[in-house]
C-alpha cells in the first residue's frame, strides 16, 4: 500500500469519527478518489490534511470535512443530475460524480468555474481519474446557473455569495436540494440548505463556514474584499 493510500484511509477514519462522513457511498467516494492528484505539486505532501489548500489565483480547494459535509447534506442518489458552482481543482466534482454514478446509473455533474486556468486544471485532474465523461466543466459565471440542461436534482455552491442567486432556485427541480454558503465577511458566513417542494422553498442554516467569495452577476463584484 502506498503512503497516500494509508493517509487516505486515516483521513476517512478521522472524518467518520467526527461525524462528517456517515454514509457508505460518501465513504467509498473518499476512499476511491485520490486527493493527491487534485492538488498542485507543491501541496501534494499535505493532500490528506483536513484543511483547505491553495490552488491558484488566490483560490482554494476546500477542506475534506467540508466536501464530506456537503456531499452528505445533498443526499446524493445514483442517477442524480448535479450542478456545482466553483469547480476549483475538480476534487469535489469527482467525489460527487463517483457517488451519483454508482449502481451503474448514469448520474452527471455539470461544474462551472469562472477562472479559465482553474477550469483547465480541473479538466486535466478529472482525466487522471477517468471521470472526464461524468463531469462537464464549464468556464463561465455560475451565478447564472446552466439553463441549457436545467433543472438539476442537486445544486452546490462552493464559494460564498451575498444572497442565493435566483437562477439557481429556478433551476432546482421540485424535490431538489441546494447547498450554499452565504455571507460577506469570512467570519460570518453560514452554510444554508434549501429544499424545494411543490414550488415552495424552505431554508435551514447548517453551520458557520469559511469560503472564498462567489463573484458574478448574482454574487459579489470582482474587487470584493471579504477579509474584514
Ligand atoms: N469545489 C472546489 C473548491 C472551489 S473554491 C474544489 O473541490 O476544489 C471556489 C471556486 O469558486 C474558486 O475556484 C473560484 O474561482 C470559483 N468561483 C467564484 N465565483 C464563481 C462564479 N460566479 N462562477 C463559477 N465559479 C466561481
Amino acid at each position: 500500500m502506498s503512503n497516500y493510500d494509508e493517509l487516505r484511509k486515516k483521513l476517512v477514519s478521522h472524518l467518520e469519527r467526527l461525524g462528517y462522513v456517515h454514509s457508505q457511498p460518501v465513504k467509498k467516494a473518499f476512499l476511491n478518489i485520490p486527493r493527491e492528484l487534485f492538488v498542485p505539486p507543491a501541496q501534494q505532501s499535505r493532500a490528506y490534511d483536513d484543511r483547505p489548500l491553495p490552488t491558484s489565483n488566490g483560490q482554494t480547494i476546500s477542506a475534506p470535512h467540508m466536501n464530506a459535509m456537503m456531499c452528505e447534506l445533498l443526499k446524493l442518489e445514483p442517477g442524480d443530475k448535479v450542478l456545482e458552482i466553483g469547480t476549483g481543482s475538480g476534487y469535489h466534482a469527482a467525489l460527487i460524480a463517483y457517488i451519483v454514478s454508482r449502481n451503474n446509473k448514469s448520474g452527471h455533474v455539470y461544474s462551472i468555474e469562472r477562472i479559465k486556468e482553474l477550469a483547465d486544471f480541473a479538466r486535466s485532474n478529472l482525466k487522471k481519474v477517468q471521470l472526464e465523461e461524468m463531469v462537464t466543466v464549464i468556464w463561465g459565471d455560475g451565478t447564472l446557473g446552466y439553463p441549457d440542461v436545467a433543472p438539476f436534482d442537486k445544486i452546490l455552491v462552493t464559494a460564498a455569495g451575498p444572497r442565493i442567486p435566483d437562477p439557481l432556485i429556478e433551476q432546482l427541480i421540485d424535490g431538489g436540494i441546494l447547498c450554499i454558503p452565504i455571507g460577506r465577511q469570512r467570519w460570518s458566513q453560514k452554510l444554508l440548505i434549501l429544499t424545494k417542494s411543490e414550488g415552495k422553498i424552505s431554508e435551514k442554516v447548517v453551520s458557520s463556514v469559511v469560503f472564498v467569495p462567489l463573484i458574478g452577476k448574482h454574487g459579489f463584484e470582482p474587487n470584493v474584499d471579504t477579509e474584514d
